[in-house]
């Protein structure tokens, strides 16, 4: 098959996008590749089909599980034989899932990083036939970049070992990172392939705003169609989601604090359209590809050109007119002006907070290598009276130090383990004649249930054991009260993962350079933000091009920038006039702001003046 025939036999598309082709035929030649594609640009289709033209299994590194998760329900689903290994599972599960890698006839292993240097990985690397290493959010292999993961430089390593060639691939990389990018993965020749950044469906509009939520519901109610709206902090989603509802708009909020059915259903709702807009923290909206989102509000102001680019690109994937509209004022640019001092405490800090750390879960010197702890910070910074937000921020910062693996807000299955021998299991009184049907099931599904806690799938062993899921948590709460087995409940919880044993005071070993470059590169990130709101005369489309390393380039003509430089403010009465007039006269506040409201912040005032001096008829309501 050609690869234009993989993609159609599989995915069922025509053709392929801009750049997808080349980057598959280089990869099909087997150079390495460095892909840069906006988000929503197909990324996965430049790796997956070369993965499967050749031999051998696609080894996938990428560092969300979540993302991870749904990649392979995806190629599941087109009848792609593909598994995932990553954080929470333990090792018996890890053995089984590589076991089946080598011998299984798989077609891809997703992997998140911080499992490549483990001792049960590298054992099978010799007899899995990798056919491509591919580095997805390959901008996290970078020190420069806004998202360095330090276990992802265990990449480089592992083409010591491999014969494969590498596909990277990314949304956000400046010039610095892309090469930063082809070095670490040491690319035998640098090889960058990218596709435009412009969006030319998409209007950028940058607005100073007192009154946030204000703005908020104006946009919602004049731009038809489906919208997000990012906040900062959890409690605001819910706040602004209601204050929405309320204006009789359709919303709903979103965050990772809430539990995982919850989340699952909300994105489900307003994918389908049962919402129409969602609040939400940046935990909503990777991984989902929603084509007609028409727009995507930033009511507080991201932390760097790359967040947001990301965030605001997820607007009008289908190519028809859609907005992105960041709101500000000085309370937004003075917290990024702080924002450098917290998100860096002193080393001295850190190296104490490490220890404190260990302390509190009353770990040892040198033990703890594979520790998961749950980790509540709350509960943490009360007991040393520390503040929160410094100290989130020393707990990432060590996480880039390789020391742990922070998972916030993860989904813990429900864990269980058969406690009695299969043999003495069939004498046990057992008071619930649904009971031996439970452990029937749990037999069946999961073979490793007799010798460790045990992940299960409570929906799916529920339906076979003919009971409700409400049902099936009280049989086993039931046989674990009678110690048949041992029942460890779902959680949702912050996790942390010791990467390695607990380190002596003085051997911990912040480097200061490294403190320095990474502080500084951040504070240039910080920067380019405040500068994009606070710029006045370049065109908002060119000003992040320009950020990504795309010197050609010209106005969009539609930002807020361009259309003020295009239309004084001296021509709206005249626009203004000349629309009404287009309609005969007819019309409503809300098809006015619908035309005008986003891009033109006076229409309402100018609109007052015409109908005061009577020069235009008055609206209908
Ligand atoms: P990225 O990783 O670059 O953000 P994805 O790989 O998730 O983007 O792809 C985004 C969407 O575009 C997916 O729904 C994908 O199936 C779709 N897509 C990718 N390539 C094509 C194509 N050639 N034709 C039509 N749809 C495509
Ligand atoms: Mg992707």
């Amino acid at each position: 098959m050609t690869a234009l025939e993989v993609l159609h036999t599989y995915w069922g598309y025509d053709g392929f996008r801009p750049m997808q082709e080349e980057i598959i035929h280089q990869a099909l030649e087997g150079r390495d590749v460095l892909a840069i594609l906006p988000t929503g640009g197909g990324k996965s289709v430049c790796f997956q089909v070369p993965c499967l033209m050749r031999e051998g299994i696609g080894l996938v590194i990428t560092p969300l599980i979540a993302l991870m998760k749904d990649q392979v329900q995806n190629l599941m689903d087109r009848g792609i034989r593909a598994m995932a290994i990553h954080a929470g599972m333990n090792r018996h599960e890890v053995d089984l899932a590589l076991n089946n890698a080598a011998y299984g006839d798989y077609k891809f292993l997703y992997l998140s990083p911080e499992r490549l240097q483990t001792r049960l990985f590298q054992s099978y690397l010799d007899v899995l036939k990798i056919s491509y290493i591919v580095v997805d959010e390959a901008h996290c292999i970078s020190q420069w970049g806004y998202d360095f993961r330090p276990s992802y430089l265990e990449i480089g390593k592992l083409r010591e070992r491999v014969d494969a060639p590498v596909i990277a691939l990314t949304a956000t990389a400046t010039p610095l990172v892309a090469d930063d990018i082809m070095d670490r993965l040491h690319f035998q020749e640098k090889n960058l392939l990218r596709s435009g950044f412009e969006r030319p469906n998409l209007s950028y509009i940058v607005r100073k705003a007192q009154d946030k939520t204000g703005q908020v519901r104006s946009i919602c109610e004049g731009v038809p169609g489906s919208g997000i709206v990012y906040v900062r902090s959890r409690a605001r989603t819910q706040e602004l989601a209601e204050s929405l509802k309320a204006a009789g708009i359709s919303a709903s909020y979103y965050h990772a604090g809430l539990g995982a059915q919850t989340r699952a259903d909300r994105q489900k709702d307003w994918k389908e359209d049962r919402v129409r807009v969602m609040v939400c923290t940046n935990a909503f909206g990777m991984g989902i590809d929603k084509p007609d989102v028409r727009f995507v509000v930033h009511a507080d102001v991201p932390d760097s050109p790359e967040a947001y680019f990301q965030e605001a690109g997820r607007a009008g994937r289908d190519g028809k007119p859609s907005y992105a509209v960041l709101l500000w004022n000085g309370t937004d640019t003075s917290r990024l002006k702080q924002l450098e001092q917290v998100s860096f405490p002193s080393l001295e800090s850190m190296e104490d907070l490490y220890q404190k750390l260990h302390i509190f879960f009353q770990i040892p010197y040198d033990e703890g290598e594979g520790r998961m702890l749950k980790w509540d910070m709350k509960e943490f910074c009360q007991h040393y009276h520390l503040q929160q937000a410094p100290t989130y921020y020393a707990v990432k910062y060590m996480e880039r130090e390789g020391h742990w693996v922070l998972s916030e807000d993860m989904d813990i299955p429900t864990r269980i383990k058969i406690e009695v021998d299969r043999a003495s299991l069939y004498n046990i009184d057992l008071p619930d004649p649904a009971m031996p049907l439970v452990l029937e099931t749990l037999m069946r599904l999961y073979t490793g249930i007799f010798s460790y806690p045990t992940p299960i799938d409570e929906e799916a062993v529920a339906s076979r054991s003919g009971v409700s899921v409400a049902g099936l948590r009280q049989l086993l709460y039931l046989l674990s009260v009678n110690h048949v087995i041992r029942y460890i409940p779902a959680d949702h919880a912050t996790v942390l993962f010791l990467q390695h044993n607990r380190l002596r005071p003085g051997n911990v070993q912040l480097s200061p350079q490294r403190y320095q470059m990474l502080r500084s590169t951040y504070s240039q990130r910080v920067k380019a933000m405040i500068d994009f709101v606070e710029e006045e005369d370049e065109c908002r489309s060119r000003y992040l091009l320009r950020y990504f390393g795309q010197e050609e380039s010209s106005d969009c003509g539609q930002c807020d920038i361009c259309r003020a430089a295009k239309a004084s403010p001296a021509d709206l009465p005249d626009r203004l006039k000349a629309w009404i007039e287009s309609r005969q006269g007819n019309y409503t506040l809300k098809q006015m702001r619908t035309a005008f409201g986003t891009a033109d912040e006076k229409y309402l005032d100018v609109l007052r003046e015409l109908i005061d001096r009577q020069e235009v008829p008055p609206y209908q309501e």
